[in-house]
């Protein structure tokens, strides 16, 4: 699979260039348990050369598997990003290459505290606190100390991450 995203400029067509494809998800080189690139990235882009400038707009998207930060779950998550536009100095130049532009706008759409609710999940940490959420507003003459006596300190413990 492609690499790199590389534009001809030698007889670069007047009323611009469409170009569409998938690039290899190993350009991220991101392999870790949190954040992994599992699946290429799309982009439809249209590139317009101006003089020395390289203008390049259009669209880009890519799947990664991120880890919850609370409860640790795997889920699939897309960076997609409809108006991206790189200007890029083309002075002498044979070739223009917008991997790196593209490459560097997906990692900073990642998320930094991936958790459930990015994709519209409900995570099961936020139940657990829902629970305890009644304990603080118990109901006249009820004891809101948990069943078990253990305070929420001692539930959140248990999630390594937390
Ligand atoms: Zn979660």
């Amino acid at each position: 699979m492609k690499q790199q995203i590389i534009i001809p400029l030698e007889e670069f067509p007047e009323e611009g260039m469409q170009l569409s494809g998938e690039l290899d998800g190993s350009i991220f080189d991101i392999d870790c348990d949190d954040v992994r690139s599992i699946g290429p990235v799309e982009y439809r882009l249209e590139a317009q050369l101006y003089d020395t400038e390289l203008v390049v707009r259009g669209e880009i998207a890519a799947p990664f598997r991120l880890r919850c930060m609370r409860c640790l779950a795997d889920m699939e998550y897309w960076v997609e990003m409809d108006d991206v536009s790189y200007a890029i100095d083309v002075k002498g130049k044979l070739a223009a290459d917008v991997t790196e532009e593209v490459r560097e706008d997906i990692l900073l759409e990642l998320p930094g505290y991936p958790k459930c609710e990015l994709i519209g999940q409900e995570c099961e940490i936020n139940d657990k606190f829902g629970d305890f959420r009644l304990d603080k507003d118990p109901q006249p003459g009820v004891n809101s100390a948990t069943p078990s006596g253990n305070s929420v300190w001692d539930a959140l413990d248990q999630y390594p991450g937390q």
